[in-house]
Order: structure tokens, then sequence, then C-alpha cells
């Protein structure tokens, strides 16, 4: 049975490794609907090699530059629920990928989940939606989709959760290293190959921080049983303990078309020959250490924004969109990313369990608030 297949986001990193694992399987995937934000080069590519029946550009000129194809024009929700869709794949970055995210849950689709925000912003509104409309989530990220490997085929609930981060370039760095990292270093993970966003988030230790909340949301369990291991081999994706001690984990290199592939073809494992296989006479030694939250205060912010809750989250990820782009912009030091995300996170007047439209309020308050405290406030500098 050929699956059919939305991907929006398709010329990010994850929605071209995404196109790769359908490639490698033509006759179980079938694209029907692609869409992308700003390369419309790469997209028009696409849509000559997979011929989708929807697209999306939501960087203008798109009905000039992509004229002439048997597709039509349609919006990322459109397509997210369109009949025609079997599973929706969400790779788009950012905020972008939450109006995409609850169309599809709405219409019961199979989501298979990349971008974070959309979870960490709106997790218990999403779950609700899927669980009253038996859509299923299907992580794509690594460390969920470990998690998920390690749950799948097991009656009982987990116990605890234990999520790994490859600690990210600067591991071991001192505080005083840290405020001198460039934009450069930062964008050089040792172990993934990523977005922008994500490797910045990797470096800062945000991202875990956002996983940590997106596990408590698809796993259901209390962040006091979620706990985070920095392993640099980035080999063990993360664990799972049960009530009787017993740990489960999920290994191999790291490559994103692993948990892409997995998210796709479940239940069933495809044997993939691209996918390298893990080899042991080049794994000596896997370590496992504690996070060093005074040092990377973003997985701190992001543990107790989670813990909090409310319009907390929409505010820690919207602060950090717009700290990591005047970083990348060399407005700000590297240590500031944290310094204007706390700042703004004590002084937001959250709501509780807040509706889809307080979210949203909640995110444009965080970034007005984090481009006047980066004009203004000499503490940052
Ligand atoms: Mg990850």
């Amino acid at each position: 049975m050929t699956k059919k297949l939305a991907v929006l986001g398709s010329t990010g990193s994850i929605g071209q490794q995404t196109l790769e694992v359908v490639r490698a399987f033509p006759h179980r995937f079938h694209i029907v609907g692609l869409a992308a934000g700003r390369n419309i080069d790469l997209l028009a590519k696409q849509i000559s090699e997979f011929k989708p029946s929807f697209v999306c550009y939501q960087g203008g000129k798109a009905q000039t530059h992509l004229a002439g194809g048997k597709y039509e024009f349609l919006s990322l929700e459109d397509i997210a629920r369109h009949p025609q869709v079997d599973t929706v794949v969400i790779a788009t970055s950012g905020k972008s990928g939450l109006n995409p995210t609850l169309a599809a849950v709405k219409a019961g689709k199979n989501v298979a989940l990349a971008n974070k925000e959309s979870l960490v912003t709106a997790g218990e509104i999403i779950t609700n939606e899927a669980n009253q409309n038996s859509a299923q989530i299907l992580p794509i990220d690594s460390e969920h989709s470990a998690i998920w490997q390690c749950l799948n085929g097991e009656s009982q609930d987990a116990t605890r959760l234990i999520l790994t981060a490859s600690g990210g370039p600067f591991y071991r760095y001192s505080p005083a290293q840290l405020a001198r990292v460039t934009v450069k270093q930062a964008l050089k993970h040792p172990s993934w190959q990523m977005g922008r966003k994500v490797t910045i988030d990797s470096a800062t230790l945000m991202n875990k921080g956002l996983e940590v909340i997106e596990a408590h949301w698809l796993f259901n369990m209390p962040y006091d049983n979620i706990k985070v291991l920095i392993h640099p081999q980035s080999i063990v994706h993360s664990m799972v303990e049960f009530a009787d001690g017993s740990i489960k984990a999920q290994l191999s290199y790291p490559d994103m078309r692993l948990p892409i592939q997995y998210a796709l073809s479940y239940p069933e494992r495809l044997n993939n020959p691209q996918l390298p296989r893990l080899d042991w006479s080049h794994v000596n030694n896997l370590t496992f250490d504690q996070p060093d939250l005074d040092t990377f205060p973003c997985l701190r912010l992001a543990i107790e924004a989670g813990m909090k809750g409310g319009t907390y989250p929409a505010v820690l990820c919207a602060a950090d969109e717009v700290a990591i782009e005047l970083f990348l912009a060399q407005r700000i030091k590297f240590t500031d990313i944290a310094h204007l995300i706390q700042q703004a996170l004590a002084q937001h007047q959250a709501i509780d369990s807040p509706a889809l439209e307080e979210i949203m309020a909640a995110d444009a308050w965080a970034r007005e608030k984090v481009m006047q405290l980066a004009a203004g406030d000499s503490q940052c500098y």
C-alpha cells in the first residue's frame, strides 16, 4: 500500500531528508503535497521530480515562477487537512508549524512531527485535539523517536524518560569562553547536520529544553520524571526506564533519515541500504554526563517554563527565536541569548490553559519585548 504524504517545509534540512527516504522507497510513499517558505529553486526541482497535486509557497511571486505545473496552490493548513493526504510531515521551523499541525490533527491525520515549537507552545491543545480526532502524532526528532521505539511493544507505561544531548560545540566551555564564541563556531555542530535555528539551540542547550517539554506532552510524563544526560558520541538517542528499573535504549549513528523513515513506515521497519550500520570496532566508549545548568541556563529556563505551563512556553520559544536572530546578525553575544529569554520570562504576565489566540498574543508580546530589551537594556551587554 502506498502512503500519501504531504511534506511541509520540503526545502529545509528535515524536508530534504524526508524526500531522500521517499526516493529510496518509491512504491511505499507518494508525495501529494509540498510546501516551502523561501527556496523557490529547490521547490521547483522537487515539484518536477515528485509531481505533487498540491503546492504551497510562502515567499511570494510563486504563481509566475512555478506556473505551468499540474498542481493546485493551497495554504499550509489546506494541504495538511486535505482528504488525499494520509500522513503530514511537519518540517517547518518556528511557529509556522503550529497552524498546519492543528489542522492536520483536527482532520484526524497521522502527523509526522519535526517542528518543536507547535507542541512546546500549544502541547495541551494539540494533544487534546489529537485524542479527540484519533490523530496520531509520530515523532521525528531523534530523541522522541528513540523513546517511542523503546516504548513500542511494552504494555506498561514507563516510569522515567532519559533524553540524551550531544552537549553541542561548546560542551565543557566556561562562562567566560562562552561569552566570546562567534556565530561561525556556534553554527558548527559536532554530530548533526541541521538548520541554523536548531543548531544554535543545540549550542545553548535550549534545544534539549524544548525536547523535555515535547516529551512531557508526547508521552504524558511528569517533568520530574524526565532526565537529561550529556552524551557527546550521539549514539544512544534516548532511553526509557520501566517500573522494575530496567532501561531500554535506542542506538544508531546520528542520521535523521532513520527517525524520519520510522515515523513514515511505522509499525514496519524498512531495510534502507543508505542508512549506515553501527560499526562496533569504531565505538569504543559511550559516556554520559550531567548537564551544567549554570553555564547553559537555557535548559533550566525551558524546564521551568514547561513546569509553570500556561503561556510561559510560548514566551520562551518566541524570545528564543528573536534572540537567535539577533545573535546570528551579530547584534548580541552568545550568552545574551539566555539573558534576553530570562528577562522576557520574568516580565511576562502569564495566562493558564491559554486559547490559541492567547498563545499567539504571548508570542507577539515576547518578540517585541526581546527587541526592546536588546535595544535598550545595558544589562544585556
Ligand atoms: Mg533532537
